[in-house]
């Protein structure tokens, strides 16, 4: 057989077996987002993935923040808001850890698992703030962000496929699809501005049906605005781009979809117990350790690893 016949052939074996593969994937209407979406993770694939890097995760940060109160202070309101999340999202295993590293940063697993750190709670005042990036992380998670991100990676194989360049044999598309689906948790940690801007405007959605003001999303953005002008970068726009466009997207937001919400009365901010409860009980807790120069490296490496072919845009972990 001719090598480019041979190669032809080869190519749509391996194409025949990534439709195959993600046929197993079922074809999905996302009910937070209202799109069809091929799914290559399962649900019980995605709450897997996710508890099983949330350990190494918790210690690289420093692991959790040592006060029970405070803990349920932040799961307290994660569930308030996991509660408002459509279609079976209320019943994942949703998972609130509260980590006492002194970086700023957020970010979310597939399955439910949503992480915050103490520094940047600690730039906060008020607890609809805290309930804006727990619903943007949590948006992430009812959005499926990692698996789309997946989806597209294997689209990008698929096509390399195609060209012949990559793929040798069938066993080494099976293969990288398997080194794709495994290597799927960290894919959790970056998005793309499309999908932060979908994570920030359900993330409005979810703490205006818990009873917040959804204009605190618009401080939590000046916040982090405000940080990423200081001499350290928030780890924050390294899992998160910041772009101007995110804070108009928000005041557009809050000018039409969200206007009623925001006047609404009944949507508050929380200013006095968060205060008195979260910002007192941590100044009563020791400060924060540093984050050590060997979890840095191990978290910058984690993402790195996993992200592959992505490029990454932002700044990058740092240690002090
Ligand atoms: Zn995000």
């Amino acid at each position: 057989m001719p090598q480019f016949t041979r190669r032809l052939t080869r190519s749509l074996a391996a194409v025949a077996l990534l439709v195959g593969s993600t046929m197993l994937g079922a074809c999905t209407t996302n009910a937070a987002t209202g799109r069809t979406q091929l799914n290559l993770l399962s649900r019980s694939e995605e709450i897997q993935i996710g508890q099983e890097a949330a350990p190494e995760l918790i210690a690289a940060y420093g692991g959790r923040v040592p006060s029970d109160q405070l803990q349920s202070y932040v799961t307290d309101i994660g569930m308030k808001l996991a509660a408002q999340t459509e279609g079976e999202n209320p019943s994942l295993p949703w998972s609130f850890i509260f980590l006492n590293s002194d970086v700023i940063n957020a970010f979310a697993l597939p399955g439910g698992q949503v992480f915050i750190t103490r520094g940047l709670v600690e730039r906060m005042d008020n607890e609809a703030q805290l309930a804006g990036v727990l619903g943007h992380e949590i948006a992430h998670v009812t959005a499926r962000h990692a698996n789309n991100r997946l989806v597209r990676q294997a689209g990008l194989s698929l096509a390399a496929a195609i060209g012949g360049v990559v793929i040798g044999s069938d066993e080494d598309l099976q293969l990288l699809v398997n080194g794709l689906v495994t290597g799927a948790g960290v894919y959790a940690l970056t998005f793309d501005r499309g999908q932060e801007s979908e994570s920030d405007q359900l993330g409005m959605r979810y703490m205006a049906q818990a009873g917040y003001n959804p204009s605190a999303q618009l401080e939590v953005m000046r916040i982090l605005k405000d940080a990423s002008s200081g001499p350290r970068q928030p780890e924050w726009l390294s899992t998160h781009p910041l772009p101007e466009t995110r804070i108009e997207q928000i005041q557009e937001l809050l000018s039409e979809e969200f206007r009623a919400a925001a006047s609404n009365p009944a949507n508050q901010l929380y200013r006095d117990r968060f205060q008195s409860t979260m910002l007192q009980g941590l100044n009563a807790l020791p400060p924060a350790p540093a984050m050590t120069l060997r979890d840095a490296q191990f978290i910058e490496q984690w993402i790195a690893e996993h992200t592959e072919c992505e490029c990454h845009e932002h700044g990058s972990v740092s240690a002090r």
